[in-house]
């Protein structure tokens, strides 16, 4: 992070973000920030004319990159070009469902915290994309990666590799000690990942919601089966003990449970009852 530059105007980045339909203007991802096409070195500004949104991979280029070939990507943008006029990582339903190892989440806002501070949030956007923040850090439990909204607001690109392709974010450090794959492809929009805190290694599979350390099991459905959280979010303590807590994942609105064997099913109820609890709440 560089301390010693103020952040861009908000105004000025949503007409950046919307002028390249919420992707890098070279390539449509999703997770992206803000390049000065004239460098800030030369220049203090945040003119919009001058500037245009970028991946972090094609951030890191951009330097190299003649001024011509930046405003052409910035006057055509990939997204634009390629109709995705509303920007990618589009959910497939009206509102958003998870699935993170054993736990289905519907829901929206924080999903994993750990110790009460957020590390994973989605959302769904009103163009019925997927906004990602994530909150990581590495196994010594320094801050390693930083996204809000789909800004990369702070992370050594050098160390990260980022991929999007059919729908799916993939985000992993080089070292592979840290990963975070989102796959919007189906009506559950699976998460899994391979992330730390407090020194402690947390692992998301298709199947297994783990704790490495304390070899505890994240999975709140135990004994009772197919069942979905609506509202809710996981909490993750760090003590020794490796407790783990449910809570709701708006405060002054209170989540539930749904349960029901057949999975389509199980979704929709979640999805009555997210709106049902929107409407008693708004
Ligand atoms: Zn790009």
């Amino acid at each position: 992070m560089d301390s010693s530059r103020p952040p861009v105007p908000a105004e000025i980045k949503r007409q950046l973000r919307q002028e390249s339909a919420f992707g890098c203007a070279k390539c449509g991802y999703p997770i992206f920030d803000y390049h000065h096409i004239i460098p800030w070195a030369i220049e203090e500004h945040f003119r919009p004319e001058d500037m245009v949104i970028l991946c972090p991979n094609h951030h890191r280029e951009a330097d190299l990159m003649p001024e011509v070939e930046q405003r052409t990507y910035k006057t055509n943008p990939y997204n634009v070009a390629h109709g995705y006029v509303e920007g990618q990582l589009k959910i497939t339903q009206k509102e958003l469902a998870i699935k993170a190892g054993p736990i289905e989440f519907v829901s929206e806002g924080n999903l994993i915290c750990v110790n009460d501070e957020p590390i994973i949030t989605l959302s769904a956007n009103l163009k019925g994309t997927l906004n990602v923040s994530l909150r990581l850090f590495d196994e010594n439990d320094t801050l390693c990666l930083l996204i809000e909204d789909n800004e990369w607001i702070y992370g050594d690109i050098k160390v990260w590799d980022i991929q999007f392709k059919h729908n799916k974010l993939s985000i992993l450090k080089k070292s592979r000690n840290i990963a975070i794959v989102i796959d919007a492809s189906a009506k559950f929009v699976s998460l899994k990942g391979t992330f730390w805190r407090n020194k402690k290694k947390i692992v998301i599979t298709d199947s297994e919601f783990l704790i490495y350390d304390t070899l505890m099991n994240v999975d709140p459905v135990g004994g009772f089966k197919d069942i979905c959280l609506v509202s809710l979010l996981i909490n993750l303590m760090m003590n020794d003990k490796g407790l783990f807590e449910i809570k709701p994942a708006k405060s002054g609105v209170d989540g539930g449970f749904v349960s029901d064997p057949d999975k389509e099913i199980r979704l929709q109820k979640g999805i009555d009852f997210l709106v049902d609890l929107k409407k008693r709440n708004a």
